[in-house]
């Protein structure tokens, strides 16, 4: 919980709508409201525990598996809070939604079926090379592979159940971008973590070349927070490295210790497992 709520609290344009809007209407985001206030508010003498406390209960109230206090994703934790204060405030869904197109290719008369849907995570598959250094761009282009369908795929063109194709692009994608490293297997016969390192810039990845809608003439961005796990799955310690908006210094949150970083090059872990990106402009 923590380690998510470090690396959405420096999230700046986030951060600057909670702590100047004042319409907040569901429990949740009343709550993480209250939260930021207490955290950015200069010469504050506001403690944060009930504001923490009482968005754990709004989270658990939406999700059951965050009521008691066993470890959970970080992740997850995030996709929650976001969803529950996206629902009412469509200014902060723009800033995180991109689109996936996926496309379904029927192997009898090859005519592609395209759909395109919202998504405010990337989650990227690792390929398994230890041989070399693994980039973002490999974990892209992972991701955009064309696979086989499992079972058949009913073709609308020729009519019948086929054997298909399917291959997922990124559309477009947000001002804040969220990148899931899919590091954890949760297939109950073989839970594990996905070991390897994965290089990934401070700033300016370049996602341009992959992005269908040409709109933007570029697609950079630069590295504002990173949710770090340690350890294996099934226990494991997580801590956030974020950059201050105010004075583009490096912290890590540890639990109760906040740290700056002296060399930001640290903020660059083998156990990065959510990256949160900026758009450059
Ligand atoms: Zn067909």
């Amino acid at each position: 919980m923590n380690s998510a709520l470090q690396c959405l609290s420096n999230v700046p344009q986030l951060t600057k709508y909670f702590l100047t809007s004042s319409t907040n209407s569901n429990s949740v985001s009343r709550t993480y409201s209250n939260l930021l206030k207490g955290l950015w508010t200069t010469n504050n003498t506001l403690s944060t525990t009930p504001a923490l406390k009482s968005l754990k209960n709004a989270i658990s109230g939406l999700a059951p598996i965050f009521t008691d206090y066993q470890q959970q994703d970080s992740h997850e934790f995030m996709n929650v809070l976001l969803n529950a204060i996206q629902l009412e405030h469509s200014d902060i869904e723009r800033l995180f939604l991109g689109k996936i197109q996926s496309t379904v290719i029927c192997s009898k008369c090859g005519v592609p079926d395209c759909t395109i849907d919202d998504t405010s995570f990337l989650q990227l598959p690792l390929p398994q090379e230890k041989s070399r250094l693994t980039t973002i761009s490999d974990c892209v282009e992972e991701f955009m592979k064309e696979d086989d369908l499992d079972g058949q795929w009913h073709c609308s063109t020729c009519n019948g159940l086929h054997d298909a194709r399917q291959k997922s692009d990124i559309y477009s994608l947000p001002e804040v971008l969220i990148i899931q490293l899919k590091r954890f297997n949760h297939d109950p016969n073989r839970l594990d973590k996905i070991d390897i390192n994965i290089d990934y810039p401070l700033y300016n990845l370049d996602l341009t070349k992959y992005v269908i809608e040409k709109q933007q003439q570029t697609w950079m961005y630069n590295l504002v927070a990173v949710s770090v796990h340690r350890g294996q799955l099934s226990g494991g310690h997580y801590v956030t490295y974020a950059k201050n908006k105010d004075t583009q210094e490096w912290y890590e949150f540890n639990d109760e210790h906040v740290t700056r970083i002296n060399d930001e090059s640290t903020v660059k872990t083998k156990d990065a497992y959510v990256l949160i990106y900026l758009r450059n402009d």
